[in-house]
């Protein structure tokens, strides 16, 4: 990756589930949602659209060759079904839809599956970025405990954690540039925020709560 590139990544995004980050399920934050004014919501979609275009050269992106599309489109029905949760941030949620390109329109979040991100996972803005690879260790670690069905709740977890990011602004909180610490993750308060709303997600759904210990259990996170 350039080092343009990976300057960008360091000053402006958010991940989750890469170097020292973790996901956190307890604790105590009053941050919740973020503000963001109508200039730094401009400012942050423009970066959206040059992420993906950092990240989809060579086919990187490709939504119809990604294995685990149908398990994160399920996933994506799943909130789209509870879209009442999402409405009320601020700008609203009206749809989460895996997309295969921006534009991502107003009202929308966008998820992208790309092979190679240089993170698990990461959401920056209203676009969430999932790596193939993460799935695939999702897939193996499944295996390992003996039940492949943990697979679905697993994804089901990071994709609401990071869906969870991108309905409350958390990438605001960077805002304005060069402000932060240089680090790659969200702070501890954004994380406790995503891990409330994924939990009270995957309670909604109905969802398998193995599966997101089991990712709060891999190597790295
Ligand atoms: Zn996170």
């Amino acid at each position: 990756m350039r080092v343009a590139s990976l300057l960008f990544l360091t000053l402006f995004i958010s991940a989750c589930g890469g170097g020292s980050s973790h996901y956190y399920v307890s604790g105590e934050s009053d941050s919740g949602s973020v503000n963001v004014s109508i200039k730094n919501e401009g400012l942050l979609s423009a970066m959206e659209d040059g992420m993906f275009g950092t990240f989809a050269t060579g086919g990187n992106c490709d939504l119809s060759k990604a294995e685990y599309l149908g398990k994160a489109k399920s996933v994506v029905d799943d909130i789209n079904a509870n879209l009442d949760i999402l409405s009320a941030f601020s700008p609203p949620v009206y749809s989460v839809v895996a997309k295969r390109a921006p534009p991502r329109e107003d009202g929308e979040i966008a998820v992208y599956l790309c092979d190679e991100i240089g993170f698990r996972a990461f959401t920056l803005y209203r676009s969430v970025f999932i790596s193939n690879r993460f799935m695939e260790e999702m897939e193996e670690a499944a295996l390992e405990w003996g039940d492949i069905s943990i697979l679905d709740s697993a994804i089901a977890y990071v994709i609401y954690h990071e869906v969870g990011h991108a309905a409350m602004n958390h990438s605001a909180v960077k805002m304005p540039f060069g402000t932060d610490d240089g680090g790659y993750h969200f702070d501890m308060p954004q994380e406790v925020d995503a891990d409330r709303f994924a939990y009270e997600m995957m309670t909604l759904t109905g969802k398998n709560m193995l599966g997101m210990v089991m990712v709060q259990s891999l190597d790295g996170l």
